[in-house]
């Protein structure tokens, strides 16, 4: 049968199959930089909302 089937995802970031096994080990990406570009999208997102509410706050205290 097919026990030993992997299960196949596809990369949050570029749509490529990735096998959930060892031969990926930065899954459900691809590959580090797929998972970096991702990260980085979410980390620049609330810097930027950080920057916001800290203007509005600052603004607000004066
Ligand atoms: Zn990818």
């Amino acid at each position: 049968m097919s026990s030993d089937d992997p299960i196949k995802l596809e990369c949050p970031t570029c749509k490529k199959i990735v096998l959930w096994n060892d031969d990926f080990p930065f899954r459900p990406f691809c590959s580090e930089r797929c998972k970096l570009i991702d990260l980085g999208e979410w980390a620049s997102e609330n810097h930027r909302i950080a920057g916001d509410n800290l203007d509005i706050n600052s603004d607000e205290h004066l």
